[in-house]
């Protein structure tokens, strides 16, 4: 018996999907990249956009469609909002919320789905302590995303997260030492730690388990002993608990790339108080500050919403000055829509459309003009890269350097994905750059 899964969410949900796999798997179940010859058909979804919501509807109604002529079992997991899973249950064979995938054999049965393992017994772990314990199967060979904690405790009023995936849960740090060396040791080469706020890791168990800095310190020295390459990647941080020690961490260890995802969201006092941020610009400020002075090679990057429900045009004028301070080499930009369940839903979303497109072209602008900056600077230089795949120009390679730039160069030697490579930078546009292989 065969099944597909298709994935609307981000990076967190890719890591859902990754571990679901893997029980479907030791269920018998085969898994397909063909819809039309899956009896199990899944959506693995982020309910709390409405794009990703709108898909889910108009998949299920063409799978429901199909259900006519054939014996099918649908289910969806991911981020699902509490008040949103009655409306899909009646949709849906099968609704779960992540922390609920030991329960996915017994469900699956409970639907009338019987392969010869779905009788095995129930594993001794539940909750997200059977997720974590569970083997993903990784979707890629050389890059892969180790999932460190679950949940939010911060309560930003546009986000609806905290009421999809619950409170902050930090994962044992054993289990991600151990997933982050097994990674290592079958060479893969990019290794990102996800969570809604890394940075947090910990503090949900106050001195029974490893801070943030003392987990990156640990594959840190990982990366020494083992005398592999490889790069650790973390996301998404919030400022309000990004610390020196974790800037001084990452520049410490060679294996902990140079790379900082600093979510900015405004560049504005007052409405990082309506947004519930927690902190002030001045407070943003110092820590760009800090990452310029420790890690005077880092690629910054950012998250920012535009037309926040009463963002003013001055208090987006805030925002455009601080993306020309701070100088971004990537920023997700994206114009505010409200998220149902978040508590900013409630208020008027009183920014016109059109002033919203406006904005974010502004501030596209903005990053193009800082982006190609800092890649001017790199021309002439030899860095090393990760090759990704092939190309969309014929005979050329797609590969990223460590700071997450996109870099292309002339080679057909598919042997090289996967692989980290030299090459020289000679020519860059706004968000890429064109180089020679050494
Ligand atoms: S945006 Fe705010 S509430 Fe949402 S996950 Fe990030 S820190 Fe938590």
């Amino acid at each position: 018996m065969k099944y597909f899964i298709m994935n609307l969410g981000c990076q967190m949900n890719q890591a859902d999907s990754e571990r679901i796999q893997s029980v479907l798997e030791t269920m018998g179940l085969v898994k397909t990249e063909m819809e039309a010859e899956a009896s199990v058909l899944g959506v693995v979804a982020c309910s709390v956009r409405q794009k990703a919501i709108d898909k889910v509807h108009s998949k299920i109604h063409e799978w429901n469609e199909r259900k006519q002529g054939q014996n099918l079992l649908t289910f969806l997991s991911g981020c699902i909002l509490p008040a949103d899973e009655d409306a899909f249950l009646r949709k849906f064979d099968v609704v779960f919320p992540i922390k609920d995938l030991s329960r996915v054999p017994e469900l699956l049965r409970g639907s009338g789905i019987v392969t010869p393992l779905s009788q095995a017994p129930q594993p001794d772990a539940t909750g997200m302590e059977h997720f974590w314990n569970v083997k993903p199967q990784y979707s890629s060979t050389f890059e892969a995303f180790v999932p460190i904690q679950n949940g939010c405790d911060k309560f930003c009023t546009f986000c609806a997260v905290p009421y999809t995936r619950g409170r902050e849960v930090s994962r044992p740090s054993q289990a991600i030492l151990e997933e982050v060396r097994n990674l290592v040791d079958r060479g893969y080469k990019s290794i990102t730690l996800l969570g809604q706020n890394v940075n947090s890791y910990g503090l949900d168990k106050p001195g029974v388990e490893r801070s943030f800095t003392e987990l990156l310190q640990e594959i840190g020295e990982y990366g020494k002993t083992s005398g592999r390459k490889f790069w650790v990647y973390f996301t998404s941080p919030h400022p309000r608990d990004m610390g020196r020690d974790v800037l001084e961490t990452v520049a410490r260890y060679e294996v902990l790339a140079k790379h900082i995802h600093l979510p900015l969201q405004s560049g504005d006092d007052k409405v990082l108080i309506r947004m519930n941020r927690n902190h002030s610009m001045d407070r943003y400020r110092t820590i760009v500050h800090e990452v310029r002075e420790l890690l005077p090679d880092a690629t910054l990057i950012t998250d920012i919403i535009v037309g926040f429900t009463g963002e003013t045009e001055e208090q987006f004028e805030n925002t455009r000055l601080a993306m020309r301070e701070f100088g971004y080499q990537m920023a997700f930009v994206a114009p505010y829509s409200p998220r149902p369940g978040a508590a900013s839903a409630r208020w008027s979303d009183d920014v016109p459309l059109p002033t919203k497109k406006e904005r974010l072209r502004v501030l596209t602008e903005e990053l193009h003009l800082s982006s190609l900056a800092y890649n001017q600077r790199l021309v002439g230089s030899k860095l090393r890269v990760l090759v990704e795949r092939s190309d969309r120009k014929e005979g050329y390679l797609a590969a990223r350097t460590e700071g997450k730039i996109p870099i292309r160069f002339a080679s057909t030697d598919l042997t090289l994905v996967g692989q980290f490579a030299e090459v020289l930078v000679e020519s860059v546009r706004p968000l890429s750059m064109e180089g020679q292989l050494l």
